[in-house]
C-alpha cells in the first residue's frame, strides 16, 4: 500500500484539488491508497492569527468563513460541508474572548480547524470525481499523543490501533482521506504535532500500514541540489538518503525533516518527494542506502541570519569544566548551537536564534572574552561519503579563494557527508553558485 501525503500549496485552491484528485486516481488504480492532507495553505497561520486577537477581543473568522466556501462552491460540492466546524470554530473563538486568555491547549484546538476542514474538502471533491473517498479525523482512528501541546508526540501504541482501524477500510477498496498534523492526548484533548507536522502524520500512518512507499507531495522536483533561488540551474536528485536529507533539513523547508519522517526511517519505507504542478516528474526518492552512487557533493544548501559567537580564555579553556560551565549558559538562555569549532584557547559557536545576546554576553563574560560576528552565512555541502573523498575540501577551498570568499569557520563533523562552512553573508549567494558550478559541471 501507498501513503500520498499532500502539503498546503497542493491544496490551496480548486484547480489544484483537481489535479490531486487525478493522481490520487492514477495511484489507487494500482493498488491501496492513504492520502494524509494538510490544511489549505496559509490557513494555520490565520487560524493562530485569530486565536490571538480573540484573546484580546471578539472576533469572527469571515475572512477564512469566505475562503473555505468560495472553494467549496468552486469545487461544486455540497454547500454547509464544512459548517459544523465552523461553528466550533466560532464557539471555541468566543470562549478564548471570554477568558482573556489563550492557552498552549486551546490553541491546538484552534489550529486543528485547517486539516479537519481540508480533509473533508478534498474527500468531497474525490467523491464527486467518482472515487470511493471517506474524511478521517486522524484520532478517530487511531492516532494518540502525549500532552505537549503545540507539537505532541505520538505514543507508541498508536502504530496497532491504526493498523486495526484503517486496515478493513483499505480491504473494502476505500479510499480514506485521513487529517496531517492533528491527533488527540490520552485525555482526548486535541493535539498538534508541530509545525509542518503533516509530515510526521504520513510517516505515522505509513509506519502503522507497513507503507511499500510514502509519497510526499509539494510543489517542487523534489530535493534539489541546491536553492533554485539562488541556483537557476540547480537540478532535482533522483536519490539521497535519509541522513542527507537530515542534513539538508536545517537548511529550510524543501527536504522532509527528519523528526518527521523518524518513523519511516525506523520501518525502512522510502520516502518519494513528488511535485503536484508537475506529476510526471520523478522527484526524489529517499532511502535508508542510496548505494551505487559515488562519493560526492549532492547538494549545497545555506543559511543566512547566522550569528557566531567567540569564546576566548586563555587561562581557564583547557581546564575541565570550562565547556561545561559554557555550554551551561546557552542551555539555560535556550540558545540552539549549530556549528561549532575550537581551538586550544577559543571556542566558536554559530546560531540563527541569539535570543537575548546581551545577556548571553553578559554572562559568558563572567568567565571568559567574548567576540560576536552578526551577518554571516553556513554554507553546507551534503553528500554520503564525502569525508572520505579526498579532493573534496581542497576543491571547495580553492574554489572559495578564487571567489575571494573569507572563510570564517569550518566544521567537517563525526558525519560522513556533511561539510559547513561559514562566511559573509554578503558572499553567501556568489559562494554557493560558484560551489555549485564546481561540483555540478553540466
Ligand atoms: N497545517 C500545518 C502547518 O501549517 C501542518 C502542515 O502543513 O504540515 O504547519
Ligand atoms: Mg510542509
Amino acid at each position: 500500500m501507498r501513503v500520498l501525503k499532500f502539503g498546503g500549496t497542493s491544496v490551496g485552491d480548486a484547480e489544484r484539488i483537481r489535479g490531486v484528485v487525478e493522481i490520487v486516481r492514477g495511484r489507487a488504480q494500482r493498488g491501496p491508497t492513504l492520502v494524509v492532507v494538510s490544511a489549505q495553505s496559509g490557513v494555520t497561520n490565520q487560524l493562530i492569527a485569530l486565536a490571538e486577537r480573540a484573546a484580546a477581543g471578539p472576533v469572527e473568522p469571515s475572512a477564512l468563513r469566505n475562503r473555505l466556501e468560495a472553494l467549496i462552491a468552486e469545487l461544486g460540492l455540497e454547500e454547509g460541508l464544512v459548517e459544523e466546524e465552523l461553528d466550533e470554530l466560532e464557539t471555541l473563538l468566543r470562549g478564548i474572548t471570554m477568558v482573556g486568555d489563550l492557552t498552549p491547549r486551546s490553541l491546538d484546538r484552534m489550529m486543528s480547524f485547517g486539516e479537519r476542514c481540508s480533509a473533508r474538502i478534498v474527500a468531497a471533491a474525490m467523491r464527486s470525481a467518482g472515487l470511493p473517498a471517506w474524511p478521517y479525523m486522524a484520532y478517530d482512528v487511531g492516532l494518540v499523543t502525549d500532552a505537549t501541546y503545540g507539537g505532541a508526540h505520538v505514543e507508541a501504541s498508536s502504530y496497532a490501533k491504526i493498523a486495526e482501524e484503517l486496515g478493513p477500510v483499505l480491504k473494502e477498496g476505500l479510499l480514506p482521506v485521513v487529517t496531517g498534523f492533528i491527533a488527540k492526548d490520552g485525555d482526548g484533548y486535541l493535539t498538534t504535532l508541530g509545525r509542518g507536522g503533516s509530515d510526521y502524520s504520513a510517516a505515522i500512518f505509513g509506519a502503522a500500514m507497513g507503507a511499500d512507499e510514502i509519497e510526499i507531495w509539494t510543489d517542487v522536483d523534489g530535493v534539489m541540489s541546491a536553492d533554485p533561488r539562488i541556483v537557476p540551474e540547480a537540478r532535482s536528485l533522483d536519490r539521497m538518503s535519509f541522513s542527507e536529507a537530515a542534513e539538508l533539513a536545517y537548511y529550510g523547508a524543501k527536504v522532509i525533516h527528519p523528526a518527521t519522517i523518524q518513523p519511516a526511517v525506523w520501518k525502512n519505507i522510502p520516502i518519494r518527494v513528488l511535485n503536484t504542478m508537475r506529476p510526471e516528474h520523478p522527484g526524489t526518492l529517499v532511502l535508508r542506502e542510496v548505494g551505487g552512487a559515488a562519493p560526492g557533493v549532492r547538494s549545497i544548501a545555506s543559511k543566512g541570519g547566522i550569528t557566531a559567537v567567540h569564546v576566548t580564555s586563555l587561562r581557564m579553556l583547557l581546564q575541565y569544566g570550562f565547556m561545561r560551565r559554557m555550554f551551561e549558559v546557552f542551555d539555560r538562555r535556550k540558545v540552539v548551537i549549530d556549528m561549532i569549532s575550537t581551538s586550544e584557547v577559543s571556542v566558536s559557536v554559530t546560531t540563527d536564534h541569539p535570543g537575548d545576546l546581551a545577556a548571553l554576553t553578559q554572562e559568558l563574560a563572567e568567565f571568559a572574552e567574548v567576540r560576536v560576528e552578526h551577518d554571516r552565512a553556513i554554507l553546507c555541502l551534503v553528500g554520503e561519503g564525502l569525508r572520505e573523498s579526498k579532493d573534496v575540501l581542497a576543491r571547495i577551498f580553492a574554489t572559495l579563494e578564487r571567489e575571494n570568499v573569507a572563510v570564517r569557520m569550518v566544521s567537517v563533523g563525526a558525519s560522513r557527508i556533511n561539510v559547513s562552512l561559514l562566511v559573509d553573508t554578503a558572499d553567501e549567494r556568489r559562494a554557493v553558485q560558484a560551489l555549485h558550478r564546481e561540483f555540478f559541471k553540466a
